[in-house]
């Protein structure tokens, strides 16, 4: 485990103040932006990625801004690394508030049901959808000794609508990360544990971008979105601070879009 060694003055103030949060895939994109945010917002974040160089920057940058984060270097796909990492950063806050699920992958070789290989599709859904469930097996019970709490799961907006670009197995994980979501959320409402869905719309980050790596597959993409842009990690890191607040007191089981109204239109302006 690595732990930032100076250790700033507890923070006062900010949306997330004496909270403390797991973060996955949180060496790049949505999860180290999330972790940026979470932590200027006063909580204290574990930093996950199976990216320990990653992991070491974001910790680094934390610090850097006077926030307070351990780093985690954790394969999600694998039970006993998530199980650890969990104890790991329970034991460095004394408890834990707030667990966002978020690693995941886009392989290139996913298509449809007759190009996809079997490696592709059980590779994407042992990190993105057993992935996710790894994180709630464990995170719940630490969510429940805190007296409750908040689990994000990101999904994405091809769990609500299908997509023309095939990517099959992508597409069924996020879609069982969605429908794992909204049971997870009605089995533990009595419970003070809060269960969401982010449904990011095609952003600005590696994953995407290396996937459409011409400016045609940009358009592409880009001719379904009413924004006319793709969306930034940044926007996303928003949208899970509301859902890791107190502010989303009442809001559980739901399929948050933050995808440029993608899933709002069926003719986009020109
Ligand atoms: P990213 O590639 O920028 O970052 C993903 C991070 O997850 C990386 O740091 C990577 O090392 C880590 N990771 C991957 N596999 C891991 C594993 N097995 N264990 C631990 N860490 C692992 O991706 P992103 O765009 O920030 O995506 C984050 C999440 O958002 C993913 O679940 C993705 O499916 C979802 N999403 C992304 C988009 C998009 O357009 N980028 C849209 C909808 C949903």
């Amino acid at each position: 485990m690595q732990v930032c060694d100076a250790q700033p003055m507890e923070t006062t103030t900010g949306r997330l103040v004496g909270k403390a949060a797991f973060i996955t895939g949180a060496a790049a994109g949505i999860g180290r932006e999330t972790a940026l945010l979470f932590a200027e917002q006063g909580a204290k974040v574990a930093v996950v990625d199976r990216d320990g160089d990653g992991v070491t920057d974001v910790v680094a940058e934390i610090a850097a801004a006077g926030g307070h984060s351990v780093g985690l270097t954790a394969d999600v796909a694998v039970e006993a690394s998530v199980a650890a990492a969990i104890s790991d950063a329970e034991e460095a806050f004394g408890h834990l508030n707030v667990v966002f699920n978020n690693a995941g992958i886009m392989l290139a070789e996913d298509g449809d049901a007759q190009s996809t290989e079997e490696a592709v599709w059980d590779l994407t859904m042992d990190i993105n959808l057993k992935g996710v469930w790894f994180g709630c097996r464990h995170g719940i019970p630490a969510l429940r000794r805190a007296g409750g709490g908040s689990v994000i799961n990101t999904a994405s907006f091809v769990a609500l609508v299908g997509s023309a670009t095939p990517q099959l197995a992508y597409t069924a994980s996020k879609g069982g990360v969605l429908a794992m979501t909204r049971e997870l959320a009605v089995l533990h409402a009595r419970e003070h544990i809060r269960v969401n869905a982010l449904c990011p719309g095609p952003l600005r980050t590696e994953l995407l971008m290396s996937y459409l790596d011409t400016e045609a597959k940009q358009h592409r993409r880009l001719v379904h979105v009413p924004m006319g842009r793709f969306g930034e990690a940044a926007e996303i890191a928003s949208a899970a601070l509301f859902l890791a607040s107190d502010e989303s007191s009442y809001v559980t089981g739901t399929d948050f879009a933050v995808d440029g109204g993608l899933t709002a239109a069926y003719v986009t302006p020109e």
